[in-house]
């Protein structure tokens, strides 16, 4: 073969380095230049080391860094580079070509799914990065139907072509058929696990390698090589044809000749990976610096821009009606804030997408949720750890806002006299708590504002005190996500807390609609106290947390006693009926009452609405709610019987169980309560062999011999 090397400088420091100017690039019109996207993966797929190569080809960074070496700028928190995984999304803006990559780096590890969802819904496009050996894992397959959900755009991009065991038809048969998506290579690799070399690009028709000691950065372009050729021309007329089916530009230029010009065979397929119809796959290895500038020339070839979703649609908080918005720079602003971080130097930072118009630093800006305005205080652009300041963010850009104090995650900023309300962010129910208590008295107030930052920035840590006993409990999405609110707890706030051990987080709920009422008269320190409350709890939809509805009129219960009669009710719902378990699901309406102008205070409406709510959710037959996981094991299939003899003495229930070479993959939903120690009982049960993956699936009414153990204990 002639080896025409052409020697090709793709690197794009120096336009970054000097600023890649923020003003000439990104005025409100140049949206096309944007993308704003996440990559995600099943754990140790090569999230993390994908990105730092991103950043350093873009000229973000200067020096490349290890996961192993904890030495990498996206795991920034002092856990994550100890425990090597990565918890919280950290924001990242780079230069490609020109454009502008907003990066979110979402974890791998189920307790956090939350970050992966929230990072889901603010963005345009995914890398969904796979292990050229593991192939489609089971949290990528959750990760990929989470994006589904929100419509996102996506690109494949086999990873660790180099390992032995690498096989690059596999995973994209894999995510054809186990991902049921239109997955379709862009380009082939050049020699697998240790003679893996370079790529065929199938689109351009050349091949491409890496010159090792620009790490990477130099690409050696030449022809196909003979022995890729055949192989290369079957690829690359499967790919036409695919594109031709989904594009009609395409279509009918493949009618006058099936050799398709590159350049139309990109905008074609840029047109039907932004419309969903179909997934390009790529490969490479980012370790060995292969193949990641060719993703960021994917990313920027057929990623959306925000102007490609050019309608932003949300409610009319008020009326409730459906609007939209256009994205642009002059319109209306819509925003939505996506996560909280509590920063010690410039305090909380909103993290927030901007949808249309802009915001400015110093402007104020409306709260749907709040209902008020609040005032921007500083502007910021992100970069791992560190920030830049900026007056001004907008419409398709991703910042952080320092000022909003009441914000919470989730909520939607718009202009006040154009109010628009996005779509919400939806995040799972704790399965675990701890108690959590201060280590000396003078701790307590320290401990309670750590626990009010620390659930305010996560959905998934939720925070109880019993009105009762005054304990207090901390829950979250597994052992590690407690542990690491714990550990966080003593570095961000120097408080030492004294936990107890964790546990499975049960819920009660009712089955049937039962009645309450309480009339409270009793003489307190020599004063008469009165009030009548009428309640009536009922089941609602599962999931659909709790609703309180007050249906009397002022005239038996006076306004001025709602919010008492409604603290009542929510004292009742967090100590519950049958095991002081918060109470989940109800429906609870207040349906009569009465008040006596003279006798009547705050305290008797809350104590006489405490006491309806439980008489009424008593009768209505009350039962414990437990979280199920559902987990994905795979094994030798000579462990088989083992494995599945000792799932089904853990309550297990099989829901799906295949196949792949010797390996056998059980899919099967186990009680959490079920599961303490598994992985130590796995590793004896198949002598190691076995790994499996978990994540919270749903919560189920517990049968009658753990009810009895539960009303026991
Ligand atoms: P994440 O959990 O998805 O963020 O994955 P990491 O980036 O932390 O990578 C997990 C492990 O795989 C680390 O030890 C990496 O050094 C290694 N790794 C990442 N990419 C490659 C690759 O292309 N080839 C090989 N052989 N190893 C890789
Ligand atoms: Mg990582």
């Amino acid at each position: 073969m002639e080896m025409v090397a052409v020697l090709e400088q793709k690197s794009h420091k120096k336009e970054s380095a000097d600023g890649c100017g923020r003003e000439t690039l990104c005025k409100g019109s140049e949206l096309r230049i944007i993308r704003n996207i996440g990559i995600v993966a099943h754990i140790d797929a090569g999230k993390t080391t994908t990105t730092e190569r991103i950043l350093f080809y873009a000229g973000r960074i200067h020096k490349m860094g290890e996961v192993h070496d904890g030495t990498t700028v996206m795991d920034w928190m002092e856990q994550e580079k100890e425990r090597g995984i990565t918890i919280t999304s950290a924001a990242t803006t780079c230069f490609w070509r020109n454009h502008k990559i907003n990066i979110i780096d979402t974890p791998g590890h189920v307790d956090f799914t939350v970050e992966v969802e929230r990072s889901l819904r603010v963005l345009d496009g995914a890398i969904g990065v796979f292990c050229a050996v593991g192939g489609v894992q089971p949290q990528s397959e959750t990760v990929w139907h989470q994006a589904e959900r929100y419509h996102v755009p996506r690109i494949a991009y086999i990873n660790k072509m180099d390992r032995v065991g690498a096989d690059f038809d596999r995973v994209v048969s894999e995510i054809r058929n186990r991902l049921g998506s239109n997955a379709i290579p862009l380009q082939l690799p050049w020699g697998t696990e240790e003679s893996f070399c370079g790529i065929v690009d199938l689109v351009k028709l050349k091949a491409v390698k890496f010159d090792e000691n620009s790490l990477g950065v130099n690409l050696l372009v030449s022809e196909i090589p003979s022995e890729l050729a055949s192989k290369a021309e079957e690829a690359r007329a499967k790919l036409v044809e695919l594109v031709a089916e989904n594009d009609e530009s395409v279509l009918s230029a493949y009618m006058q000749s099936p050799d398709v010009p590159a350049e139309i065979l990109m905008q074609g397929i840029r047109r039907a990976v932004t419309a969903n119809k179909m997934v390009p796959v790529m490969c490479g290895s980012s370790l060995k610096n292969k193949g990641v500038q060719q993703l960021l020339d994917a990313v920027v070839d057929y990623l959306p821009s925000p102007l490609d979703i050019s309608i932003v649609e949300g409610v009319n908080p008020k009326t409730g009606e459906k609007v939209t918005r256009e994205a642009g720079d002059s319109t209306a602003t819509s925003a939505i804030v996506f996560k909280l971080v509590s920063d010690s130097y410039v305090g909380r930072l909103a993290f927030t997408r901007v949808y249309s118009g802009h915001l400015r630093k110093g402007q104020n800006i409306y709260n749907t949720r709040l209902r008020k305005r609040e005032r921007i205080g500083r502007l910021f652009q992100l970069h791992a750890d560190s920030r830049e300041e900026i007056d001004e963010l907008s419409s398709g850009e991703i910042g952080a806002i320092v000022g909003l104090k009441e914000v919470t995650t989730g909520d939607t900023l718009c202009s006040e006299n154009a109010l628009i309300e996005l779509e919400k962010m939806r995040f799972p129910e704790p399965v675990m708590f701890m108690a959590i208590e201060p280590k000396t008295r003078a701790d307590k107030d320290k401990l309670d504002a750590a626990l009010q930052s620390l659930a305010s920035e996560d959905p998934t840590c939720i925070v109880r005190t019993d009105p009762e006993t005054g304990q207090t409990v901390m829950s979250g999405m597994g052992e590690l996500h407690l542990d690491i609110l714990k550990d966080r707890m003593q570095r961000e706030f120097n408080v030492v807390a004294v936990t107890g051990r964790p546990m499975v987080a049960y819920y009660e709920t009712v089955t049937a609609t039962g009645r309450g009422e309480c009339r409270f008269d009793r003489e307190i320190g020599g004063k008469r106290q009165f009030a009548h409350v009428v309640v009536e709890v009922g089941p609602a939809v599962r999931s659909a947390g709790n609703s309180i509805e007050i249906d009397v009129s002022t005239n038996l219960i006076p306004g001025d006693f709602i919010k008492d009669v409604e603290s009542g009710l929510n004292d009742g719902i967090i100590t519950g009926v049958l095991g002081r378990y918060p109470m989940t699901d109800l429906s609870v309406r207040v349906i009569g009452g009465g008040f006596d102008a003279e006798f009547s205070s705050d305290m008797a409406f809350r104590t006489a609405a405490l006491m309806a709510f439980r008489e009424a959710a008593k009768v209505a037959c009350p039962e414990f709610l437990e979280p199920i996981m559902l987990l994905e094991i795979v094994t030798g299939s000579e462990h088989m019987g083992d494995v599945l003899g000792d799932l089904n003495s853990r309550r297990g229930h099989i829901k799906e169980m295949v196949a792949r070479g010797n390996r056998q993959i059980i899919k099967v939903e186990v009680p959490l309560a079920e599961l303490f120690g598994y992985s130590t009982v796995i590793r004896s049960l198949t002598s190691g062999c076995a790994t499996y993956t978990m994540e919270p699936e749903e919560f189920k009414l517990v049968p009658k011999s753990v009810r009895d153990k539960l009303l026991n204990s």
